[in-house]
């Protein structure tokens, strides 16, 4: 306790010194972030395959690109975003100056999860560093190596005092919520989400919770099959089904359900070949405990496809379940491993019925060639993001804020949406000394005629376009004669 104590005491000292505010600052400090992913790319490419078995080009693009990626963007963008935003004005602040600035908000605790170890840290500590935070980073235990390797360079390449690597499982993640921040961003499961926001209720500290859930993707019988499965096979199995955006099960007609089964078969070939043990591309369960957990799903399932696993390499081969009850124990929980199963439903209306019944996702995919009834799927359900005609993709554009709703989390982040979660936004209004005369409608003593007044000032809607500002602005002169006269 004592020493996370310590560790926030001392994020907080250097916070308020005021340093991690300049924008050159903020800058060099992400400068100095992607040096080091540059300079110790070999490094961070072998915890990540000593972690989840990554190959260095799976690696290098789900987790090394991303980062890259971002820390460009932050760096390109930082002036504009942090820039204060100058806000519409009404008849009564129209010769005042009103803006937001936006803020930092103090010290910020981020806390990664296993399945992406290194991005799931770096992308939040890029957002909140940009937004002039300082930033205890906690890495999920469960992938250690990754969680050693940020503990050793973060320091090397940043301020230490502002930023600051905990690592350790639960009993260190419990002794730092006790401590008191500014925000919290945590990536992980529900259950625990629950745990991190009782937490911080204590210290009213704001949370973002990135969790999981059961995403669904339906499948249209109006598809072009081959492509659909191709990249549902892709957005399924990578990282071993590990991804919380990957597609958990797929809703289709009966009449397609085989058709679907063979697409992915042949797809699973072409990404993985004839032995997918061997090949480099196909990932482990990231340890016993949550092999078995997988593995136990399959119990009484009509397994279509794969289904071998082996418990000491952690292998459980690409898996397809078919003609699964909604009420077996596979679709009562997020699956988070290799196994999918395929639910069938007899129209469209019975699919939205069926995710509505459920838990909001986080992600939710409709495959069509259709594109009315993939925007009525999307105006008639919720889910933290959707993409159409794919899965994942909408994770990687930057532009769109990614989180998610109800049970799979709230609050978002991603490029300039991490940027302002980590940021207060003031609303700052700087008054003019003169035109005391104007105020007077809203000083004691009250009349019907300052009523009337203010009525006006503040109700009164006029067409910018079709009035022109300098009318705009005699009008707000007169008004404040006007004031003058009738008090
Ligand atoms: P995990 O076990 O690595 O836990 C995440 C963090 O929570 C760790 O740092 C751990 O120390 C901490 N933690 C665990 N138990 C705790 C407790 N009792 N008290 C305090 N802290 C505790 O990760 P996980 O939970 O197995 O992650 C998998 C889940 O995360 C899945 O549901 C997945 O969908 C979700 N996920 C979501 C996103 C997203 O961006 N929304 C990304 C990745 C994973």
């Amino acid at each position: 306790m004592e020493r996370m104590q310590q560790i926030v005491g001392r994020a907080r000292a250097a916070f308020n010194s005021g340093r991690s505010r300049p924008l050159e600052f903020r800058i060099q400090q992400l400068k100095a972030l992607e040096r080091m992913v540059q300079e110790k790319e070999k490094e961070i490419l072998a915890a990540l395959k000593a972690d989840l078995n990554k190959c260095g080009h799976n690696a290098y693009s789900h987790e090394i690109l991303g980062v890259l990626g971002e820390l460009a963007l932050t760096m390109e963008k930082l002036p504009s975003w942090a820039a204060p935003q100058h806000v519409k004005k009404n008849l009564l602040t129209m010769r005042d100056e009103a803006f937001i600035n936006y803020e930092p908000l103090g010290v910020v605790l981020v806390i990664g999860a296993w399945n992406y170890p290194f991005v799931l840290v770096m992308q939040p500590l890029i957002g909140a560093i940009a937004a002039g935070n300082a930033v205890v980073v906690k890495p999920s235990e469960v992938s250690e190596n990754t969680a050693r390797v940020l503990a050793e360079l973060l320091p090397q390449y940043l301020d230490k005092e502002l930023y600051s690597v905990v690592t350790g499982g639960v009993p260190e993640t419990t002794d730092l919520l006790t401590q008191r921040f500014d925000h919290i961003l945590y990536t992980g499961s529900t259950a625990v989400g629950k745990i991190v926001m009782a937490a911080a209720a204590k210290h009213l500290t704001p949370v973002t919770l990135e969790l999981g859930g059961k995403s669904p993707c339906y499948i249209d019988r109006d598809c072009d099959l081959a492509v659909a499965c191709r990249r549902i096979t892709w957005g399924k199995y990578m990282n071993c089904g590990q991804t919380c955006i990957a597609p958990d099960y797929i809703l289709c007609h009966p009449s397609i359900q085989d058709k679907v089964v063979e697409n992915i078969k042949e797809t699973l070939k072409e990404f993985y070949g004839e032995d997918v043990k061997s090949s480099p591309d196909y990932e482990r369960i990231v340890n016993q405990r949550h092999f078995k957990r997988v593995k136990n799903l399959l119990e009484g399932q009509k397994v279509a496809l794969g289904g071998e696993t082996d418990e000491a390499s952690c292998f459980i081969a690409p898996t397809i379940l078919t003609d699964v009850s909604p009420e077996s124990k596979v679709m009562e929980e997020e699956i988070f491993g290799p196994v999918l199963p395929i639910v069938t439903v007899k129209s469209v209306e019975e699919a939205i019925d069926f995710i509505n019944r459920r838990e909001k996702p986080l992600a939710l995919y409709v495959f069509s060639n259709n594109k009315e009834l993939i925007k009525r799927v999307i105006s008639q359900t919720s889910s933290g993001g959707v993409t159409g005609n794919d899965v994942i993709m909408h994770f990687f554009l930057s532009t769109l804020p990614f989180g998610g709703v109800g049970h799979s989390g709230m609050g978002a982040y991603h490029g300039k949406h991490s940027f302002e979660t980590f940021s207060h936004r003031r609303a700052c209004l700087i008054k003019d000394l003169k035109m005391e005369s104007t105020n007077k409608m809203r000083y004691p003593p009250g009349s019907q005629k300052k009523v009337d007044w203010a009525k006006f000032f503040l109700l009164k809607r006029f067409n910018k376009a079709r009035i022109g500002l300098f009318v705009l602005a005699l009008l707000g002169v007169v008004a404040a004669v006007m004031i003058k006269v009738v008090n």
